[in-house]
């Protein structure tokens, strides 16, 4: 049976914002019997998803942000990415109209059963991946949802009792919470990251740390103990506090010792026996084994998907091994930093596939980092300047191609067996494709079409 809205003291509420979550939170409202309003800027009046939501009684306005619309409205649901200054919205909290993001009304259909939420600047969709596959290998029940593609909401309203909800988290959602808890939160890091969106530093940490408001002394605070900004905030924490740590014991906590990892001193694995690459990745599955233990999952779960799991797609996912060549997709590297991080995953000697939309980057930045990297493949508008950037590292074998299908051949070319073929390309996809998912699809078929 559906899970429904209450209680739920909204009368008439306005969704704002038409995207995949703003679809899915009016057809919920809408089957809770709410008098639901909709307003979109971009949105045309023919479009489908107009269509539908009117023929189901939805009051649909696009194309403008009158702002009539606000009329007798007692809640604003709004997408995640409309910003704080949008006129409606700076108008409405002059109004006292409350706001939140489609999470909230995630985390009411879920109660009473238990939301572990995952946030973080980075590594968000790779630890949750790793908690949902973790709990599955240990015959539990668990539903996925948040950032990662399936709308929270719709999860929750299938939830079985006692089954969990996994959500992925972004700051932006986070802004939008009410009455919404997790049982279990998970803090992986702050970087500065979105300050475009939130202003300042403090308001970015303040949005993410909005997790944990309604946390309780039942509830779990788990965090990455080697970052010192997520550290500074734990003294005020009411929920059961867990350290994570790749940098020192911490017995409390999941941690490394002695190339092994361990969870409040029992061994779980040895770090040799695990397929993901990348030490920042070794952060991630300590955070997803202490939110995983703490949701039931076994030693034997977790073993298995660390002795399976190849990386989420276009995250220095693992291809495959041809004729001894070991091929990897890092699509979503769409900055330096990220390729930094990828190619101090590697001992071995490496081909690297880079190239991207210029963004006016400097790329010399990268030199320290190439210690291991023989060869280098570019294209994209960045070609050139990756190309000198090369020549300055004194790369032995350097080709220009015109796309990543073309890359691949060359690159292996430049091989020898035991290699490292690896796309990461340290820039955004624009130039030529449409999303780094495309550019990271036609690298993964032209390894095929090579094998
Ligand atoms: P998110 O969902 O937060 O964007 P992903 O799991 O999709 O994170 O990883 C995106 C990229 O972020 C990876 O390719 C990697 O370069 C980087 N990354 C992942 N985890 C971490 C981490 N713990 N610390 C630093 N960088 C990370």
């Amino acid at each position: 049976m559906s899970r429904t809205l209450t209680p739920f003291p909204y009368e008439k509420v306005l969704v704002l914002g038409l995207a995949k979550s703003g679809t899915a939170t009016a057809n919920l409202l809408l089957k809770n019997g709410i008098h639901t309003i909709v307003n979109d800027f971009k949105t045309e009046e023919t479009d489908p998803v107009v269509v539908e939501l009117r023929a189901k009684g939805a009051e649909v306005i696009v194309g403008s942000h009158p702002l009539s619309v606000l009329e007798n409205i007692d809640l604003i649901v709004k997408n995640p990415g409309i910003p704080y200054e949008n006129v409606l919205i700076k108008e409405a909290i002059k109004r006292d109209i409350p706001i939140i993001t489609e999470v909230e009304l995630a985390g009411r259909l879920a109660a009473p059963n238990p939301i572990i939420g995952v946030t973080g600047s980075n590594g968000k969709t790779t630890t949750t991946t790793l908690i949902d596959a973790m709990l599955t290998a240990s015959n539990k029940k668990v539903k996925l949802a948040g950032n990662i593609g399936f709308v929270a909401s719709e999860m929750a309203e299938t939830l079985d009792e006692e089954e969990p909800l996994l959500l992925e988290l972004s700051s932006f959602q986070l802004m939008g919470i009410d009455t919404f808890k997790p049982h279990i939160a998970v803090m992986l890091n702050l970087f500065e990251a979105h300050l475009d969106y939130h202003g300042d530093v403090l308001s970015y940490e303040r949005a993410k740390f909005n997790m944990v408001k309604n946390q309780t002394e039942n509830d779990y605070f788990i965090y990455n103990a080697d970052d010192a900004r997520v550290v500074s905030y734990i003294n005020n924490m009411k929920a059961i506090c867990i350290p994570f740590s790749v940098n020192k014991v911490v017995e409390n906590g999941a941690y490394v010792k002695d190339e092994a990892l361990y969870f409040k001193q029992e061994k779980i694995i040895d770090i040799e026996e695990i397929v993901l690459v990348g030490s920042h990745n070794i952060s991630n599955i300590l955070a997803a084994i202490v939110a995983s233990k703490l949701s039931g999952a076994t030693n034997e779960g977790i073993i298995q998907t660390l002795t399976t799991f190849s990386g989420v797609e276009h995250r220095l996912q693992f291809v495959g091994k041809i004729q001894d060549r070991l091929f990897y997709n890092d699509s979503k590297a769409t900055n330096k930093l990220a390729t930094e991080m990828a190619l101090q995953s590697f001992q071995r000697p490496t081909i690297l596939l880079a190239g991207g939309l210029d963004r006016g980057d400097d790329y010399d930045d990268l030199i320290p980092f190439l210690a291991n990297v023989k060869g280098v493949v570019l294209f994209g508008e960045t070609k050139l300047k990756l190309k000198e950037m090369a020549e300055k590292a004194n790369i032995e074998h350097i080709a220009i191609v015109e796309n990543v299908k073309e890359a691949v051949p060359v690159a292996f070319s430049m091989s020898n067996e035991k290699d490292v073929i690896l796309l990461s390309p340290a820039c955004a996809s624009w130039d030529q494709y449409k999303t780094f998912e495309e550019r990271g699809n036609m690298f993964v078929q032209a390894v095929h079409t090579l094998a």
